[in-house]
């Protein structure tokens, strides 16, 4: 499965990619040669055009100018509609979130989540809390247009 280090001015595509479960590295605070030095063996997603040059392969060139387009981009040209898993990873960090007991979140959450949820996940790196709340709807929507 291929994975992603999302440049600087690709924040937002970092979420939509986390989002449908790919897993995408990305800092707002470093340099081009931090970039190649973390990238490894991820694809570096970027709109310089120097900074691709200097990673050859390792490097995706996005050309849309939209956070939802330049998403589909990346979707379209890896081939990923089929591996997507949505709600699989933490948005912040791109960490796999784990399931958890809602008894051993109980004063994490917000009274009204407490009363009608039951199916929480966490992130193991910062620990936020997700279920599938008010946003969630939004997200599935997003999700959707995505991958269609
Ligand atoms: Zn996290």
């Amino acid at each position: 499965m291929v994975r992603f280090l999302a440049d600087v001015h690709l924040g937002r595509v970092a979420k939509y990619l986390r989002l449908l479960g790919f897993d995408t590295l990305y800092f707002t605070n470093i340099d081009d040669s931090e970039i190649i030095d973390i990238a490894d063996n991820r694809v570096v997603l970027t709109k310089d055009k120097e900074l691709c040059k200097r990673l050859d392969s390792r490097c995706y060139f996005v050309e849309s100018k939209k956070p939802l387009n330049q998403a589909k981009e990346i979707i379209k040209r890896f081939n990923l509609k089929d591996s997507a898993n949505p709600f699989s990873r933490c948005l912040k960090d791109s960490a796999i979130l784990k399931r958890v007991e809602k008894e051993k979140i109980l004063d994490k959450i917000p009274p009204k989540v407490k009363k009608f949820y039951n199916d929480f996940k966490i992130c193991p790196i910062c620990h936020k809390i997700y279920w599938p709340g008010s946003h969630y709807e939004r997200m599935k929507k997003i999700i959707r247009d995505l991958l269609d």
